[in-house]
C-alpha cells in the first residue's frame, strides 16, 4: 500500500470524514474519490473557458484556469511524492483550488466583490468551497460533492475571520491561527510556482513582455544565460521554454530542500504537529527574495500592462452591469432564481455570475444590453 511509505506528518486517511456519511470507496482512497468527483463536476469543466490573465478568446495557446489547475496538480504531486505526503490529497486540492473563480480572472473577482460589498462580499476561495459544498447539483443524497474535510480545508486557502467564524470546523484554523496540512501548504505554493512561470511564458508569447525586460529579473536571467551558453543557436521559443522549465525546477528543488530542513528541525510526528508549527512548506530565504522579484516584475510589466488593464476594465464593467441589471429587475434572471427570498437572491446572483465562463458573461451582457441580440 502506498500509505505505508507516507511520513508520520502526512495525512494518511480522512480523520474528519465527510459531512454526510458514505460507505468507504472500494478500490480507491477517500482522496482519490474526492479527486474523481472534482474532475466530473460541471465547475471543473467550466475552468476551460475561464482565464487567468488573458481572456479566453485572445489565443488558443494561453493558459486557462483548467490547464493552470492541471499544471498546479503536476507540480503539487511531484513535491508531495518527494516529501512523502499524500499525493492524492494534494492532487484533489490542486484540481479544486480555482473552482470558485469568476470569469475574467482577478478583474472579475474584484468587480464582483465590490458589487457584493453590502451583502457580505465575495471571496474566491470561499466560493470554491461553496461550489464543492453547495452549488454542484449531481448527487441524489446531498448538495455539492460531499468531499472530505481535508480536501475542503485545503481548498479554503484564505478566508476572512468574519467568514471563518461562520464555517464551523473547516474555518476553525483561521480563528485559532493554525496551519493546514502539509498537503494543503504544498498545493498553495504549487499554485504560486505554476502561475508565476506560466505568466512569464504567456506574457512572452503575447508580446506584452520581452526577453530583454526579463533580463532584469535575476531568477530568469541566470537560467536564460545558462540556456544561451549551452544552446547559442536555439530558437527563441525553445529558449523561453528551456528557461522556464529550469526556473520551475529551481523553485521546486529549493522548496523541497528548505522544507526537508524545516521538517528535520521541528520533527513533526503527526498532522496535528504540522498544524501548530509555523508553515513548514517554504522556499529558502534567498529563493523567497528571487521569487518576490519575479512577482514584482509581473505585476508592473504584465498585470498592469495597458492592454491587460483595458481588458480588465471591460471585464469589470461587464460584471458590474450584469449584477446591477439582475438586482434591479430579478425578472431578467433565469426562472429558478425568482422563487428565492431577496437575501438569498443576491447571493444567487453572485453564484450565477461567478459560475459564468468568460464567453458566457460576454454573451449574457450582449443579450441584456444590446437590442439586436436575442
Ligand atoms: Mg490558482
Amino acid at each position: 500500500m502506498a500509505e505505508q511509505r507516507l511520513a508520520p506528518y502526512a495525512v494518511t486517511s480522512s480523520l474528519w470524514g465527510r459531512s454526510i456519511h458514505e460507505a468507504a470507496p472500494a478500490g480507491r482512497s477517500e482522496f482519490q474519490r474526492d479527486r474523481d468527483r472534482i474532475i466530473h463536476s460541471a465547475a471543473f469543466r467550466r475552468l476551460e473557458y475561464k482565464t487567468q490573465v488573458f481572456v479566453n478568446h485572445e489565443g488558443d495557446l494561453f493558459r486557462t484556469r483548467l490547464t493552470h489547475s492541471i499544471e498546479v496538480a503536476q507540480i503539487g504531486r511531484s513535491i508531495a511524492r518527494r516529501l512523502r505526503v499524500n499525493e492524492d490529497l494534494v492532487e484533489a486540492i490542486c484540481l479544486a483550488h480555482d473552482l470558485g473563480h469568476t470569469p475574467f480572472g482577478h478583474a472579475g473577482q474584484d468587480a464582483l466583490n465590490a458589487c457584493m460589498k453590502e451583502f457580505g462580499g465575495f471571496e474566491h476561495n470561499l466560493q470554491s468551497l461553496r461550489v464543492v459544498d453547495v452549488l454542484e447539483e449531481r448527487y441524489a443524497a446531498f448538495d455539492g460533492l460531499n468531499l472530505t474535510f481535508e480536501t475542503r480545508e485545503g481548498i479554503l486557502k484564505h478566508c476572512s475571520l468574519e467568514h471563518a467564524a461562520q464555517l464551523g470546523a473547516v474555518g476553525a484554523r483561521f480563528m485559532q491561527n493554525q496551519r493546514p496540512s502539509m498537503e494543503a501548504q504544498i498545493a498553495n505554493l504549487a499554485d504560486e510556482i505554476a502561475y508565476n512561470n506560466h505568466d512569464v511564458d504567456d506574457g512572452l508569447r503575447s508580446g506584452l513582455i520581452t526577453l530583454e525586460q526579463l533580463a532584469s529579473v535575476r531568477l530568469f536571467a541566470m537560467h536564460l544565460d545558462e540556456v544561451r551558453t549551452l544552446y547559442p543557436q536555439l530558437s527563441e521559443r525553445r529558449t523561453v521554454h528551456e528557461t522556464v522549465r529550469r526556473m520551475i525546477n529551481a523553485l521546486v528543488s529549493d522548496l523541497i530542500v528548505q522544507t526537508e530542513s524545516n521538517l528535520h528541525q521541528s520533527q513533526p510526528g503527526s498532522v496535528d504537529d504540522v498544524r501548530t508549527q509555523h508553515p513548514l512548506v517554504a522556499f529558502s530565504s534567498e529563493m523567497h527574495v528571487l521569487n518576490r522579484e519575479l512577482k514584482a516584475f509581473l505585476r508592473t510589466h504584465l498585470y498592469r500592462h495597458y492592454l491587460v488593464l483595458r481588458m480588465s476594465a471591460k471585464a469589470q464593467r461587464i460584471i458590474s452591469d450584469l449584477f446591477k441589471a439582475f438586482i434591479a429587475d430579478p425578472r431578467l434572471l433565469p426562472p429558478q432564481f425568482n422563487a428565492l427570498a431577496e437575501a438569498d437572491r443576491v447571493r444567487s446572483v453572485a453564484d450565477y455570475i461567478a459560475g459564468m465562463t468568460d464567453r458566457y458573461a460576454i454573451r449574457e451582457h450582449r443579450r441584456l444590453f444590446f437590442v439586436e441580440e436575442a
